[in-house]
């Protein structure tokens, strides 16, 4: 068992396709073990991204990510990271596989629906971030 850490970003909520990107986790095995919606600070969002904050497209992307309301969830399952990342699709839509949930609702490679982490370490890291012990089940 793998626990993750998934987000369907303020685009996805704008969208009002909260409940079919929960859905594919779901059909696919993934449980959601935490979850939570929220606006996040300009702080928290690049506390979050820090790992791309020397990236030309930081500030822009955490500005997009303070735009609106997203959607924070743990999900867990057997190979989570893995199977979520799979189901996401390429970071640029028009690039991801046909079926992927970028592919299917994302408009551009930085508002591009979903969030997934991506290995172990940022997984930890990352529910960690937003959710404490008493808020996963
Ligand atoms: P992910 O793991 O597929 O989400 O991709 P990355 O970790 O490389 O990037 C994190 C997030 O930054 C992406 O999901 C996008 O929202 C955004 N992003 C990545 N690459 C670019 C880019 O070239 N331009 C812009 N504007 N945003 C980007």
């Amino acid at each position: 068992m793998e626990r993750t850490l998934s987000i369907v970003k303020p685009d996805g909520v704008k969208k009002n396709v909260i409940g079919q990107v929960i859905a594919r986790f779901e059909k696919n095995g993934l449980r959601v073990v935490g979850l939570k919606l929220a606006t996040l600070t300009k702080a928290q969002a690049e506390g979050f991204y820090a790992v791309h904050r020397a990236r030309p497209f930081f500030a822009s992307l955490t500005e997009f990510m303070t735009s609106g309301p997203v959607v924070l969830m743990a999900l867990e399952g057997e190979g989570a990271i893995k199977k979520v990342r799979d189901l996401m699709g390429a970071t640029d839509p028009k690039k991801a596989e046909v079926g992927t949930i970028r592919a299917d609702f994302a408009d551009s490679i930085e508002a591009n629906i979903v969030h997934g982490s991506d290995a172990p370490e940022t997984a930890a890291f990352e529910v960690g971030y937003y959710f404490n012990a008493l808020e996963l089940i």
